[in-house]
């Protein structure tokens, strides 16, 4: 593998001599052990860039020119990394799609920034249960384990930066990463503080505990499409209006119980604090999902916040994916007619859900061969259901695998392949059913629904 490497990065140096001007600036290439797709495609935040097909020796490369530094996403379907690329760069990329992030490895020029990021990643999801455990404390106590993991991120960094030549821009993408990340702890733990300690009311807090607000850019261009700055705005927002709502709405230090209520001072203060143009509208997006997502009703109400969302976003395909998603919702309504969706049975014919459900009581649950945990839990779980409701008829919609993938799945696990079906198109299958969970289900008996909100862990 090192032999290769090497060979590619001369390779790729070789091609150049001679033909000044013409040569890639940017060469961005790798090889992917068990690959789930034909294709890598790169994008810049939610733009598409170029796409390189994988040889059959599953090696892929980019040769691109005139790119301007920054973040980049490569999408190997269904999984997807983040990518920071800079004129000159020639960097290799080694993973198995088996343990995708902690198999990820960069190497050449421009592979300390992005072994960085991929490294801050996995600690921040290794020490996840660690700072489950620390909302139990005080805010003081909190802050402390808080800050000092924080700052064995920072040197972490601050070695990075003395032992390479890392951009301006590049050192506060780094910085970023840790930041926002820590930040998010901070945002939720009033909540999880309460929950964890059975608390009836938000524990009181010095304003020092949200210090780090002073320093924090509510419009980051650079940012926007980077995941911890984005979710840090989402819990951000979330906690600001929690206590929004506490200061001019409660009477009894309760808030406002009703998720229109809430979402409304949402969008009120993105509204009133973000400019920037496409922050501003993925958050009214992201907003808009989950108000429609945690309702899903179909009432008027419904129809009140639809509007403001659509007054305020500017992106006309926001405005489009936010109306599929409500008239979807809308079809799944109690006692309407199962969604016209079509699904692949083992023998590669097409069945529709109205006559898999015929004449029966059917619970309709989603997995992915790529989440193999989840795929392993929920095959235990329903085989449990199965014996205590023997009445029920249990189907496996299955999603972004390839088809001849699938079909060994099913033998591997022996599943029974008269309720196993697999779904070609996510989006079609997501939109449709409104897959917003791993353990969502779908209840129906004969073609109509029964619930359509189910869950396999909580309806039964
Ligand atoms: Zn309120």
């Amino acid at each position: 593998m090192v032999r290769f490497l090497l060979s590619l990065t001369i390779l790729a140096v070789l091609g150049c001599v001679g033909k000044q001007g013409e040569c890639p600036s940017v060469y961005f290439g790798g090889e992917i052990a068990n690959p789930t797709s034909d294709y890598v495609v790169l994008y810049r935040n939610d733009a598409y860039i170029d796409s390189a097909k994988l040889d059959d020796t599953n090696r892929f490369a980019f040769r691109l020119q005139g790119l301007d530094e920054g973040l980049y996403h490569f999408d190997h379907s269904p999984e997807l990394q983040y990518v920071y690329l800079q004129e000159g760069d020639s960097l290799l990329i080694r993973l198995n799609t088996v343990e995708f992030d902690e198999s990820l490895v960069y190497s050449g020029q421009g592979s300390a920034i992005n072994n960085f990021l991929v490294e801050m990643f996995l600690a921040f999801e290794e020490e996840e249960p660690l700072i489950y455990e620390y909302y139990a404390l005080d805010p003081e106590a909190f802050g402390k384990k808080i800050d000092s993991l924080r700052s064995i991120k920072i040197n972490h960094l601050e070695e990075l930066v003395a032992d390479n030549q890392l951009s301006e821009k590049m050192q506060s993408m780094a910085k970023a990463s840790i930041d926002y990340n820590t930040y998010i702890y901070k945002e939720k733990y009033p909540f999880y503080h309460k929950k964890k300690t059975g608390e009836e009311t938000i524990h009181e807090l010095a304003d020092s505990f949200y210090d780090y607000r002073k320093t924090i850019d509510l419009n980051n261009r650079d940012l926007t499409y980077f995941r911890p700055y984005f979710d840090f705005m989402k819990y951000h927002f979330g906690n600001l209006s929690y206590m929004d709502c506490m200061e001019h709405c409660s009477t009894e230090k309760k808030p406002v119980s009703s998720h229109l209520h809430f979402n409304k001072h949402k969008l009120y203060l993105v509204d009133s604090l973000v400019v920037e143009k496409d922050l501003r509208d993925i958050l009214f997006r992201n907003i808009a999902m989950d108000y429609l997502l945690k309702e899903h009703e179909a009432n008027e109400e419904c129809q009140i916040f639809i509007d403001k969302f659509r007054s305020l976003s500017t992106n006309e395909s926001h405005k489009e994916e936010i109306n599929m998603l409500y008239s979807g919702i809308q079809g799944l309504q109690p006692n309407r007619e199962l969604p016209n969706l079509v699904l692949k049975n083992v023998d590669d014919e097409e069945v529709s859900l109205r006559e898999i459900s015929k004449g029966k009581t059917t619970v309709f649950y989603f997995w992915a061969g790529s989440q193999k945990k989840h795929f392993e839990n929920v095959t235990a779980h329903v085989e449990k259901l199965k014996k205590e409701y023997p009445n029920h008829t249990f189907v496996g919609i299955n999603l972004r695998t390839s088809f001849p993938q699938w079909k060994l799945l099913l033998d591997e696990y022996r599943l029974d392949k008269k309720t196993q079906f697999h779904g070609e198109d996510f989006k079609e299958v997501q939109m449709s059913m409104i897959v917003d969970g791993l353990n969502k289900c779908v209840i129906a008996k004969d073609t109509l629904i029964v619930d359509a909100f189910a869950n396999l862990y909580y309806s039964f």
